[in-house]
């Protein structure tokens, strides 16, 4: 290697600057203030190499996959699966096939749910999940365990938003057949302790369901050192197109895992008495994928692998600490979830304001953040609300952005309180 191309690799600062600069929709107006966008955590915007690579695609590659033998359906194949393989390495997957596209995270549970749960659980068989979980890492299960007569064990969280590890652990035993856990909760942030939930569970010989939706967009994310068995995101929160996102499943796991969807394109043969479907991934892609969705979700991990997770995850870091000084010094205002391990979320109530007209006197201000329950209604049980405001960073935004927000919650609160 010459020192010319040692000298090009080296990481340069993160300049904040020139990734806002990516992102058209960040020099737009609200109400004719400049946006502000604090809703990563529900979705995340695009940056123009994603929208670019889409429309290239479209106008100069496009065909659907796996069918045609003209070039334009091998172009477009190739650059289907060349996705499936960036995804896979940008999340440490062993190989190209251990990844599933799907519509997203809720999706590729409900696969897990429907295709792995279906055959290998019965009566009895229990099945924990931890009370901070999204709707979609509940609802499945609870259809399963509906199903099969599998229980649910749930895992209490602690005041400040952590897992109670010793209930954890406490819960497993010789029925735990799965264990199925936010890597990040979207409620309140709280980065849970993957590794040691992940050996706990398998010392029981529990296969173990990541709900990675708020991890994969602000770090390094390795399934193999996890050694998770699944593990599910979305792309439309990394920065990529809506409509597509991932499951990685072990090899050996996804082999054991039956077809969800019937259709078109995950068979080997079709006949009235039998149906024989594809190995993996293609037994779990029935019908047209979402083909240029994949290649906008290779574009966004080609965008955040050029800037580096760990430079990703250091800034946003900085900005969770900054952020929550400038909350934790307005009256009347608590945060929700303060656990020591937290992702940029910052998840507040205000005394006798409603979250629902704070969020709508905030946009008036051009800063959007969330207000609701954040599809996690038992986190909000736990605290005895009906909802929060949830301001929730992404890389692009900055210290400004917050001094915006803390500077808008008093004139709000003036208004409404
Ligand atoms: N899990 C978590 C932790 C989430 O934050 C979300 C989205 N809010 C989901 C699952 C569901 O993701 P999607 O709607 O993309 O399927």
């Amino acid at each position: 290697m010459s020192g010319d191309s040692d000298i090009a690799r080296a990481p340069s600062p993160f300049d904040v600057e020139r990734v806002r600069a990516d992102f058209p929709i960040l020099s737009t107006t609200v109400h004719g203030k400049p946006l502000v966008y604090l809703d990563n955590a529900a979705s995340t915007q695009k940056p123009r190499q994603v929208l670019d690579s889409m429309r290239r695609f479209y106008e100069s590659d496009y065909a659907n996959v796996h069918r045609g033998l003209y070039q334009l359906s091998v172009r477009a194949t190739e650059a289907f699966e060349a996705a499936r393989c960036k995804v896979g390495r940008f999340v440490g997957a062993e190989s190209c096939g251990e990844i599933v596209f799907t519509s997203g995270t809720t999706t590729a549970i409900n696969l897990v749910a429907h295709g792995y749960g279906g055959d290998h659980l019965g009566p009895g068989d229990e099945i924990v999940l931890t009370e901070m979980e999204h709707h979609s890492n509940i609802v499945p299960w609870q259809m399963l365990a509906g199903r099969t007569g599998a229980e649910l064990r749930i895992v209490p969280i602690a005041d400040d938003g952590s897992l109670r590890m010793d209930e954890y652990e406490r819960l497993l035993g010789p029925r735990t057949r799965m264990v199925c856990v936010a890597h990040t909760s979207n409620a309140l942030g709280t980065r849970n302790p993957m590794r040691r939930i992940i050996d706990a569970a398998h010392a029981c010989g529990a296969i173990v369901v990541v709900d990675g939706a708020q991890g994969v967009p602000h770090e390094k994310i390795d399934v193999r050192e996890l050694d998770c068995d699944f593990f599910a995101f979305s792309g439309h929160k990394m920065f990529g197109p809506t409509g597509i996102g991932a499951l990685y499943g072990k090899a050996e796991l996804l082999e054991k895992t039956g077809p969800f969807l019937g259709g078109g394109e995950m068979i080997h043969s079709v006949t009235f008495d039998e149906t024989t479907y594809k190995d993996p991934p293609h037994r779990f892609e029935a019908g047209t994928p979402d083909i240029t969705g994949a290649v906008g979700l290779g574009a966004a991990v080609d965008y955040l692998e050029q800037i580096g997770m760990d430079r990703v995850e250091a800034y946003e870091r900085d900005l969770l600490d900054y952020g929550t000084r400038l909350l934790e010094e307005i009256p009347r205002l608590t945060l929700v979830g303060t656990a020591a391990e937290k992702c940029g979320i910052l998840s507040f109530v205000i005394d006798g304001v409603h979250p629902h007209d704070l969020g709508t006197v905030l946009d008036m201000e051009g800063v959007a953040v969330r207000a609701g329950h954040h599809c996690a209604q038992p986190v909000m049980d736990h605290f005895g609300l009906a909802a929060t405001a949830r301001a929730s960073l992404a890389l692009y935004n900055t210290r400004e952005d917050l001094d915006v927000l803390a500077a808008s919650i008093p004139k709000a609160i003036e208004l409404l309180g």
